[in-house]
């Protein structure tokens, strides 16, 4: 029956993010084989039948959140050492933790990034991490979106003794998950400042082969700038330039350090630039030139980074910083405006995700990823700019429910696909692991 459909969402209000905009009063979406049927005004959408209907009152339905970058697993060392400057952090504080790393506490700690993510209305995100595999294990158990790829480096890691057996991983976990609607596999060479030439050219080629997405920390820091000009006489950006790192296919995180040039480089070169201002201000990283950044028509994403260097994984925290840090640093109250933050953390993310056209948008054929949020929260009154609420009211905490492809991850404090309270308990042995091994 053309009528006929799985789910109908009836809520105040319906923030689409379609190509016009559209916000909608008093609408409903019909979901059918993971897809939107049909999304419109109540009264147009009242004849479909449905399987479920969920009758959401005064809530504000929206696509739902894309983190671009992120390290979901790092949850396990969410507090534990805050404080410094990112080499320091990473080199004397993380990467000792990290050397001694194994699965199942890979597993373990991004499946309780991935309920902090739908509990806060992200549906999907890029990740890369180390023994990615037990990351999507978690994701697949979780059902969120999710991107990942194993982190490459050029010294040996906990998960690879060479970068060349990550790059077999990888090969192996892109057979895998091929075909698949919510896991996707990506190349993912670390940074410039930890890998070599060997590395990311081969990289490059896996990601050309397989048609892969590769993601990449790129100027992130002063330092990684000053280390890449006294090893290759070149800033990051045209080192990576130099061996063809840049395309479409590739997925930027931070850029701090980048100029104007760079940006129409960047431009040119179709990358996707991931911004992540509270990581950048956490670590003191510095300031993303984002208003030249868009002011180029650069692709933009939003991120949270790792959850050891925010120390959240909320992309409500993420649209807030942005839309704020941006206009006290340049003294200019337009810059970064919240429509353009919101696009980041929905079209900007479902590019850098690089699964379906359609996803970070509510409109027909489009993956049913949505989110609902309680508009009877007291932030979230009196109600006059929906967009303006998402970004400068909302917190995250007013997220009711959480769906991936029709299907329903979280509601009113219930994971569908997973026990929390057990979870819970995994994650206080994980922590206990940490301490005895730091000892
Ligand atoms: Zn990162």
């Amino acid at each position: 029956m053309e009528n006929q459909c799985t789910t109908l969402l009836h809520s105040a209000f319906i923030v689409t993010q379609d190509a016009q905009r559209r916000i909608i009063e008093d609408g409903g979406i019909a979901v059918k084989q993971g897809r939107i049927a049909a999304i419109g005004a109540w009264q147009e959408m009242r004849h479909w039948q449905a399987q479920e209907v969920l009758e959401l009152g005064n809530m504000l339905i929206m696509p739902g959140l894309i983190n671009a970058h992120t390290h979901a697993t790092m949850t396990f060392l969410r507090g534990f050492a805050d404080d410094l400057p990112l080499m320091e952090w990473l080199t004397g504080h993380i990467f000792p933790v990290e050397a001694r790393l194994k699965p199942e506490v890979v597993r373990v700690a991004s499946l309780l990034g991935f309920a902090e993510m739908l509990r806060t209305g992200t549906t999907a995100c890029v990740d890369m991490y180390l023994f990615e595999s037990a990351v999507l294990q978690a994701a697949v158990q979780a059902g969120i979106r999710c991107q990942g790829g194993e982190g490459l480096f050029a010294f040996p890691s906990a998960a690879c003794p060479h970068w060349q057996q990550g790059l077999e991983q990888t090969r192996a976990l892109a057979e895998k998950y091929k075909g698949n609607e919510r896991i996707s596999v990506a190349v993912t060479p670390h940074s410039v400042y930890t890998t070599n030439d060997a590395l990311l050219i081969a990289a490059r080629d896996m990601a050309a082969e397989l048609d892969l997405p590769l993601h990449i920390h790129l100027a992130e820091t002063t330092e990684e700038t000053a280390q890449s000009l006294s090893q290759h006489g070149l800033r990051p950006i045209a080192y990576a330039e130099s061996l063809g790192l840049l395309s479409p296919r590739t997925i930027a995180a931070h850029l701090v350090d980048s100029t104007e040039e760079e940006h129409s480089l960047l431009a040119q070169r179709g990358v996707t630039a991931v911004h992540n201002p509270s990581s950048n201000m956490k670590l003191a990283s510095g300031i993303a030139p984002l208003p030249q950044m868009l002011a180029h028509a650069m692709p933009l994403a939003l991120g949270s980074d790792g959850p050891t260097s925010n120390n959240r994984m909320n992309m409500f925290t993420e649209m807030h910083h942005a839309a704020l840090l941006h206009k006290g640093h340049s003294g200019n109250a337009a810059a970064l405006p919240a429509q353009s933050v919101l696009d980041m953390a929905t079209h900007g993310g479902a590019r850098a995700l690089q699964q379906h056209p359609l996803l970070g948008m509510l409109a027909v054929d489009a993956p049913a990823d949505l989110i609902a949020l309680d508009l009877n929260e007291p932030n979230m009154q009196p109600l006059y700019s929906p967009v303006s609420h998402l970004v400068y009211a909302a917190t995250g905490m007013e997220v009711r429910l959480s769906m991936v492809a029709g299907e329903v991850l979280y509601r009113d404090g219930l994971f569908s696909r997973f026990d929390y309270p057990a979870l819970l308990q995994e994650v206080a042995a994980v922590r206990h692991w940490v301490l005895k091994k730091q000892a």
